[in-house]
């Protein structure tokens, strides 16, 4: 049996159906959506990211799935193979209408299987230019994408080195020396050979040891001979074609592996045809298949999430005839996905953070706010890692690094924010506490202040230290500085207080102690008068001087502040004296006590009876006794006399700004004294007349 041309063959299995992009039902059975990847006017479909993730649902496949393309001369029945293959849906050409079908790549996914096939349309035009510039472009399209390409021949163009699929395969090799040049080795591409139309006199291995021969010539033929290009790009073949210990030693299976594999005529033997279809299948579904095609040397490392862009960018390239670097490409996709996802991931998370702003802003503090933070940020990171840890490793872990340093500076203002108002409510903590304790009997400031004033601090520690994040360039240290220095300042402040009201209260006491003695003192007028006025201040101001000493300690008073407060109780003291003093010394009671002095010494005897005047009495000589002694009480109280009683030496205080000593001795001034004289007077006369009239009464009687 010969070869049986395809156009003296009537085919059952050719379809009309029109080209479309939408899974259709043929015989009651749904059919796997494909789509028109790139049509004939070479424009990219921009429906590949739905199609994955909607029609095939291979969106979160990751490294999980494969893909593979068909290459071949028109008509050899590449979608007829696909179809029976893979279970899609790709336009078989019509025998009774011979129609060609719709150029360009059309792609679909393998039924039950996470397998991508892209059948590639119309790449046989030898003679046309247009066609070979097109052949050329999905073969670099295909290399770049594809793990695994299928070459599709028929058993007789095997051998048939001048044959349009030689052609075919020598494009194939140059456009992967284009994009795998520089990266031997790297990623490696298998080559399934699937032989049509096996007749079986020609056994597999006769056939293969031909096609490699062949496949060897060509090779040779690419490197030696160099392709002398007409575009941009090829020249950068030449040019590594030139490079001495480059493309010239290297070996055609540093880039390709081989596979050959033969299928029998489908309408001659159409049982056969089906079991081998079958058995090709397995090489494509079952990894544990000896021959299974999709080994992990030959990944192009893109995820499912990714392949859209990675397709496209690949596709642009090509058309504008740029130099196609995989790696950079890799690269790019990386970066623009890593971006995407990262994008992704901060919506979510500036969502989640959306709750604290309020309540910071309005001072409040949040419970639990460093959990929380972490939480979410390690939410958008776990996030961000699914999908971009597949991609690029350098430029996966920069981005990571760009989302981590993002999503802290995002946080940071909450911190700061929290941290402002642990420093608020530390100081109203601090307040509350201290007043509190003050309130209590017996409380000794330095050490309540000092309490509270650490339960504020460390509590503002605490606050601090939960929402402290790591891997944060975080710091509190300031903020806990300033806080220490209001505590410091505020109790300061208090202690200023407190000190003020002690003295208030030491001075009031010493009010209450001095007036009584001094009165008592000041009623009994004599040379002693002022001695026991001193010693009174003496012994009260020594009092209140001891309760100062013992207050010294629970306001942790230092000498100087000691010794301060003594000196200002001394003046107080002494003020308060002389106020007792000026008091005693007013008009009408000063008048009183020397009236009651003369009258003592006048009107009664020396038993203290009073006197009964008689006409034969000397009254004159008692009287002038009575009056003068009692005058000469005057200058005795106008003014204190400062003699310490225990060393008769002068007793002085220190004169300040608004005390002075010497004129606080004036009790009495002088033109007061010659009022009180004759006022003295006025009244000591009048007690003489009424002495003489009550003698003149006894005589009448
Ligand atoms: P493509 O252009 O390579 O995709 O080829 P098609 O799948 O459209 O098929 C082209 C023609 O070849 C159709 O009429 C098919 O019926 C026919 N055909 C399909 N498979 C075989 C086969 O195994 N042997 C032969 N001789 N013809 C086939
Ligand atoms: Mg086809």
């Amino acid at each position: 049996i010969g070869h049986m041309g395809i156009s003296h063959i009537h085919t059952s299995a050719g379809s009309s159906t029109p080209p479309s992009t939408a899974g259709t039902a043929v015989d009651g059975q749904v059919l796997l959506p494909r789509l028109h990847l790139i049509d004939e006017d070479k424009q990219f479909s921009d429906g590949l990211s739905r199609y994955i993730s909607e029609k095939w649902n291979l969106k979160d496949s990751g490294f999980n799935y494969n893909i593979a393309a068909v290459f071949g001369s028109q008509s050899t029945g590449k979608s007829t193979l696909l179809n029976r293959l893979f279970g899609t849906n790709f336009d078989v050409m019509s025998e009774s209408a011979r129609m060609q079908t719709t150029k360009g790549i059309w792609i679909s996914k393998g039924k039950d299987m996470k397998v991508l096939i892209m059948d590639v349309e119309g790449t046989d035009g030898r003679e046309r230019g247009e066609d070979q510039d097109f052949e050329r472009k999905s073969a670099l399209f295909s290399l770049a994408t594809s793990e695994v390409l299928i070459v599709n021949m028929w058993e007789h163009q095997v051998g048939l080195y001048n044959g349009a699929n030689m052609g075919l395969l020598k494009t194939v090799f140059e456009v992967n020396l284009q994009l795998f040049g520089g990266n031997r080795g790297k990623e490696k591409t298998l080559l399934l050979f699937v032989i049509r139309d096996h007749v079986g006199v020609t056994p597999l291995a006769n056939l293969s040891n031909t096609l490699r021969a062949d496949l060897d010539m060509i090779w040779q033929g690419l490197s030696k001979v160099l392709y002398i290009a007409e575009s941009a790009s090829f020249q950068s073949i030449s040019l590594l074609c030139h490079d001495e210990d480059g493309l010239e030693q290297c070996k055609i299976t540093d880039y390709f592996d081989f596979m050959f594999t033969t299928l029998s005529h489908k309408l001659l033997q159409p049982e056969k045809f089906e079991s081998e279809i079958d058995q090709l299948r397995l090489r494509f579904m079952n990894p544990s298949d000896p021959n299974y095609v999709f080994q992990p040397q030959y990944s192009r490392c893109v995820p499912a999430d990714g392949l859209h862009v990675y397709a496209q960018s690949i596709w642009e390239k090509i058309m504008t005839n740029k130099d196609l670097d995989l790696p950079t490409q890799q690269e790019l996709l990386a970066q623009f996905r890593c971006d995407e996802i990262a994008n992704a991931a901060f919506m979510v998370f500036t969502e989640a953070i959306k709750e604290f702003r309020h309540p910071i802003e309005a001072g409040h503090l949040v419970d639990g706010l460093g959990p929380k933070m972490k939480e979410i940020r390690s939410t958008a990171i776990k996030s961000f890692d699914k999908d971009a840890s597949r991609y690029h490793s350098e430029v996966y872990k920069r981005k990571r690094t760009e989302v981590l340093a993002k999503s802290n500076t995002m946080l940071k203002s909450y911190f700061l924010g929290q941290l402002k108002n642990l420093h608020k409510k530390a100081i109203m903590l601090f307040s509350a506490k201290l007043q509190e304790a003050l309130r209590k009997e017996g409380a000794e400031f330095a050490i309540v202040s000092s309490a509270a004033k650490n339960e504020a601090a460390e509590f503002f520690l605490e606050g601090a230290k939960a929402i402290k994040l790591d891997e944060t360039d975080w710091e509190y240290d300031e903020e806990l500085y300033q806080v220490e220095h209001d505590l410091q300042e505020l109790s300061a402040a208090q202690r200023e207080k407190e000190l003020a009201k002690m003295s208030t209260e030491l001075e009031k006491r010493l009010q209450r102690e001095l007036d009584e003695p001094i009165k008592l003192a000041l009623d009994k007028p004599g040379p002693a008068m002022w001695d026991r006025v001193i010693t009174i201040y003496q012994r009260k101001i020594k009092d209140a001087e001891t309760v100062l000493h013992k207050k010294a300690k629970t306001f942790e008073l230092d000498e100087k502040e000691l010794e301060s407060l003594v000196e200002n109780l001394r003046k107080q003291g002494w003020v308060l004296v002389t106020m007792k003093v000026q008091e005693e010394c007013v008009d009408g009671l000063i008048l009183y006590k020397l009236l009651s002095r003369f009258e003592e010494m006048f009107q009664r005897d020396d038993q203290g009876l009073p006197r009964v005047w008689k006409p034969v009495d000397d009254i004159d000589t008692p009287f002038c006794k009575a009056r003068d002694e009692t005058m000469a009480l005057i200058p005795l109280y106008a003014r204190i006399v400062n003699l310490d009683p225990a060393t008769g030496t002068p007793f002085r205080l220190e004169s300040s700004e608004d005390f002075d000593f010497d004129q606080s001795l004036h009790v009495i001034s002088k033109s007061r004294q010659q009022e009180l004289a004759t006022q003295f007077k006025r009244k000591a006369d009048a007690s003489y007349v009424e002495a003489k009239r009550s003698t003149v009464v006894t005589q009448v009687k």
